[in-house]
């Protein structure tokens, strides 16, 4: 079968279902969507229990939220970065800091809204607990791998396939209200570790990114930022 892949928009987040030998998603929205998801796995007629593999890109509310959910419908392993782990599995509270002016101003807005929104989650448990290593998905049914790219979090990791599509969580952003066009993220703990990812992640042969928010962009758009 040849490489698909299906965005899937949750809220503001937007999630990926990769199909080829298997089926892998990329990130699980925010908590109480898992109507959201049958809905797009019927659309493109993916039975749940197809999906392996769920990698949460880190351990933010609204990746991780109904990550715990959707493991009951799939029976997928969950994959996360040691790092960011305990976000998820204990449904601590995480938002990185904003880091431009938009960035800030919104960080105010939307922190007492995620804030109210987590105790409403029940952290689940993981499966495959990621490190400073890159993480093979070839088990999975899928060319590429999964690698580690701290900044957003100090756990945000990315996965790479071989066919050059890059699914990188918060290391971007694209579309409103977070970008209008597509670049850096706006909230990082660190932005300079967000770029040090950027720059051992372009080395790579990339074509397409896929952010966690909006829609992808060629990665030229980010060699052009960092200046590579
Ligand atoms: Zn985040
Ligand atoms: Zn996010």
């Amino acid at each position: 079968m040849s490489l698909q892949i299906f965005p899937v928009k949750v809220g503001i987040n937007t999630c990926y279902l990769i199909r080829h030998e298997g089926v892998i998603l990329i990130d699980a929205g925010g908590p109480n969507k898992i109507k959201t998801f049958q809905r797009a796995f019927d659309k493109f007629s993916i039975r749940p229990d197809e999906i392996k593999l769920i990698v949460l890109t880190h351990g933010d509310v609204d990746h991780v939220g109904s990550a715990a959910d959707l493991k009951e419908l799939t029976g997928a392993r969950i994959a996360i970065h040691k790092n960011d782990k305990d976000l998820f599995e204990k449904s601590l509270h995480n938002f990185p800091a904003g880091v431009t002016k938009w960035g800030k101003f919104m960080h105010v807005i939307l922190n007492p809204v995620l804030k109210n929104v987590l105790p409403r989650i029940s952290g689940g448990k993981a499966d495959i607990i990621l490190d400073e290593n890159d993480y093979p998905l070839s088990d999975f049914g899928v060319q590429g791998k999964i690698i580690h790219t701290p900044g957003h979090t100090s756990g945000s990791i990315s996965v790479l396939l071989d066919s050059g599509d890059a699914f990188v969580g918060c290391m971007a952003h694209n579309n409103f209200p977070f970008r209008l066009k597509p670049g850096l993220p706006i909230f990082a703990d660190d932005i300079e570790g967000v770029k040090q990812s950027w720059k051992r992640l372009l080395k790579y042969d990339i074509k397409t990114i896929y952010p966690g928010h909006g829609n992808p962009f060629p990665a030229e758009v980010m060699r052009r930022e960092l200046g590579e």
